[in-house]
């Protein structure tokens, strides 16, 4: 008798990556915060206040400010933004940010970047109060921030995560997936966004590498990665191949190619192999945005509660 050979079933084809929605997640932060401000108001007769300060312009800093300012007015936070011009000297805006600290009515203040060259980052930071500090940028809140080894020590430690990192560890909650004890693989090591993720996915007991430009063998590393978050800036560095099957990316990238703008991941490979993905834009961005208004309203609530403690 002829056998025929058997017909091969046909190949599943992978499910697409779940998107993670930073827009739904940015929306039910936001909602949660006129409740706080309206009781902040009610013990302490004001809403709480971010001060901003602009120094020169840059068309995508420009808006971002706008964004920030139209979220702070829908959650009823105050705000002012203390403009000064490109040509700006170091004494000049440590004058405001001096003002701002010493004003009682300030409960947050944030420096835009980029600042012109003559600037100083780093010094004009410094003149941040920790307590104001609601980007969490200084040097007294990040040492504060890698002093902790859980979670809870953030709170006791009167310690703001920095708004970008804060972002990625909400929206992979949302995934359900606990940390503890995965691989979890950071590419980028700055102060804003790489170090402080890797230092809070390490407070929830993941097994954390972080990778910069001189880390050998990138994919070799991204491969073990059940957690992958990229910060490096450099749109299309992670491509589907490199990933191991299921993990979740969370990608900060964010990078400007005239008006488009483009995260680390090539996401239409990744989404063939990731569990999960942030879309770009519309994944990290808006969260960071919401972390912002919780850390000022979170700044103010710590503040009016030392003042009534005195
Ligand atoms: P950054 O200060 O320029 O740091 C980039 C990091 O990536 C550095 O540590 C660098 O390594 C590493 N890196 C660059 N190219 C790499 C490569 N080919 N392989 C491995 N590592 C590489 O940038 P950042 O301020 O952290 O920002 C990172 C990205 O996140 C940018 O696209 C930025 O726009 C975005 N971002 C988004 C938000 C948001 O709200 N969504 C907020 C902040 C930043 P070295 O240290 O060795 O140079």
């Amino acid at each position: 008798m002829k056998r025929g050979r058997a017909k091969a079933a046909p190949r599943a084809k992978p499910a697409a990556a779940r998107p993670l929605d930073g827009r739904a997640l940015a929306k039910a932060l936001l909602d949660a915060l006129p409740a706080r401000v309206a009781a902040l108001a009610d013990q302490r007769g004001e809403a709480p206040r971010l001060a901003i300060l602009a120094i020169g312009s840059d068309s995508p800093s420009e808006a971002y400010l706008k964004s920030k300012l139209q979220s702070c007015r829908a959650a009823g936070i105050e705000t002012s933004v203390h403009s000064l011009p490109r040509t700006t000297t170091e004494s000049e805006a440590l004058v405001v940010l001096d003002d701002l600290a010493k004003n009682a009515q300030v409960d947050g203040i944030i420096i835009e970047v980029p600042l012109p060259e003559q600037l100083d980052a780093r010094r004009l930071t410094a003149r941040i109060p920790p307590e104001k500090d609601v980007e969490g940028v200084t040097e007294r809140n990040f040492g504060r921030l890698f002093a902790a080894r859980k979670m809870a020590d953030l709170e006791s430690g009167g310690v703001f995560v920095p708004c970008t990192a804060a972002a990625v560890l909400r929206l992979l909650e949302t995934t359900g997936i606990d940390p503890r004890g995965k691989e979890a693989v950071v590419v980028g090591r700055s102060n804003i966004v790489g170090k402080p993720v890797a230092q809070l996915l390490t407070c929830l007991d993941a097994t954390v590498t972080l990778c910069h430009t001189r880390t050998k063998d990138l994919a070799a590393h991204v491969r073990r990665a059940d957690i992958l978050v990229c910060a490096a800036g450099k749109p299309g560095l992670i491509k589907g191949r490199m990933l191991k099957r299921g993990c979740v990316v969370l990608d900060a990238g964010t990078t400007y190619e005239g008006n488009v703008v483009k995260g680390d991941v090539d996401a239409a490979s990744a989404s063939r192999v990731a569990g999960w993905l942030t879309p770009v834009p519309g994944g990290i961005g808006p969260v960071t945005t919401a972390a912002l208004l919780a850390n000022t309203v979170l700044a103010a609530e710590r503040r009016t509660r030392e003042r009534l403690a005195a």
